[in-house]
C-alpha cells in the first residue's frame, strides 16, 4: 500500500527510546470537527479578539459562553477517528508522550492514558481565582449561574490569546528529553512545534505527518521523515510499520 510504503523507511524506536507526539487540530480534522476558523480568519463570524480573549471574557461575557457552549455541543456529536486510537497505541505499546494543542477530549476518548494539553480543554471550566477552581463540566453549556466557591462566574478552561501557557515548560522538558518527537497534524514552523523543536536534541529524530507540510522543512535521511498525508492515514500506517500485529 502506498501509504505504508511513505512510513517503511522510518526505523522502528529502539527499546527505552524516549518519544514525545505533538498534535493539533489536523488530527482532529478526521473526526469531522470543525476547526471553527473559517478562510475568513473567522471563527463562527467572530473575530477571534471578540471570544478567545481575556478581553473578550470581560466585556462580552455572554458571546464568549455561546461560542464555547457550541464548540462543546459540536465535540459531544464527534468521535475520536484511526489517528487518535493509533497514538493511543503508540503510547500504550510504546510508553509515548503526547503533547496537544487541540481542546477536544478526542485522545481521552480513544484510550490515551495520558494527554497534555497545552491549550486546556472545552470540558472543563475555571476561575481566574486558581486552579482549584478546575471543574469537569462534560458536554453541558457553561451558564452565569456557574460559580467558583468565592462567587466569581466560572470560564472555559482553555488558554485564549494573549494569555501564559502554563504547561508549556513541561512540554519544552519532555522535548528535551525525546529521542524521537512525533509532530502532526499540526506545521512545524508555527508556535508550539517550533519552539518545542527548538528544545529537542540535535539526535532527535523527527518525524511530521501533514497532508501540507511546509517546504522548507526537507527530508533527511535517518533523522527526518514528512509524511504528506492526513493523520487518520498517516499515524494508522506508521503504527502498523512500528508495532506490527502478530
Ligand atoms: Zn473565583
Amino acid at each position: 500500500m502506498a501509504m505504508d510504503s511513505l512510513a517503511a523507511d522510518i526505523p522502528r524506536p529502539e527499546t527505552g527510546e524516549r518519544i514525545v507526539i505533538l498534535t493539533g487540530a489536523g488530527v482532529s480534522a478526521g473526526s469531522g470537527l470543525p476547526t471553527f476558523r473559517g478562510p475568513d480568519g473567522l471563527w463562527e463570524g467572530n473575530r477571534v479578539e471578540e471570544v478567545a480573549t481575556p478581553e473578550a471574557w470581560a466585556r462580552d461575557p455572554v458571546l464568549v459562553r455561546r461560542f464555547y457552549n457550541l464548540r462543546r455541543r459540536a465535540l459531544a456529536k464527534v468521535t475520536p477517528n484511526p489517528a487518535h486510537l493509533a497514538i493511543a497505541q503508540v503510547q500504550r505499546n510504546l510508553g509515548a508522550r503526547l503533547v496537544t494543542q487541540n481542546v477536544d477530549d478526542l485522545h481521552e476518548r480513544a484510550g490515551s492514558p495520558q494527554v497534555l494539553h497545552l491549550h486546556g480543554i472545552l470540558t472543563e471550566a475555571r476561575c481566574d481565582c486558581g486552579p482549584a477552581s478546575v471543574t469537569g463540566i462534560g458536554y453541558r453549556d457553561l451558564t452565569k449561574e456557574d460559580r467558583c466557591p468565592r462567587g466569581h462566574s466560572l470560564r472555559p478552561n482553555v488558554v485564549w490569546f494573549g494569555e501564559p501557557v502554563p504547561l508549556f515548560t513541561q512540554a519544552c522538558e519532555w522535548a528535551a528529553e525525546a529521542d524521537w518527537l512525533l509532530i502532526v497534524g499540526t506545521s512545524l514552523l508555527v508556535y508550539p512545534a517550533a519552539a518545542l523543536l527548538h528544545h529537542a536534541s540535535p539526535s532527535c529524530r523527527i518525524v511530521l505527518i501533514d497532508p501540507a507540510p511546509p517546504p522548507s522543512v526537507v527530508p533527511q535521511p535517518g533523522h527526518v521523515w514528512v509524511l504528506p498525508i492526513p493523520a487518520d492515514c498517516g499515524v494508522p500506517s506508521l503504527l502498523r510499520h512500528w508495532s506490527p500485529l502478530p
